[in-house]
């Protein structure tokens, strides 16, 4: 039986043939799709707040309202038409 936390369904299995012949279970995070606006559903830029650790660093979530949410041109939009009424 594994490890308490390793007994979590969020983490993908696979097996694995090692050097010295056994067949051993490794486990991973499981693959999440690319992070897409809201609205019209085109993959977002400045993701790092979803990347793997080592892809992350220097890149940051756009800090603006809704950023990580839509993009840029869909906020335009809306900003314009709640101004409009
Ligand atoms: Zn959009």
């Amino acid at each position: 039986m594994p490890r308490p936390a390793l007994r979590s369904r969020s983490l993908r299995r696979v097996k694995i043939r090692t050097p010295g012949g056994l067949s051993v279970v490794h486990y991973e995070r499981r693959k999440h799709s690319l992070p897409k606006c809201a609205l019209c559903k085109r993959p977002l830029r400045g993701i790092g707040k979803l990347l793997p650790r080592e892809e992350r660093k220097g890149v940051r979530m756009p800090t603006r309202p809704y950023g990580g949410y839509l993009c840029h041109k869909c906020l335009e939009n809306a900003l314009k038409r709640a101004i409009r009424g």
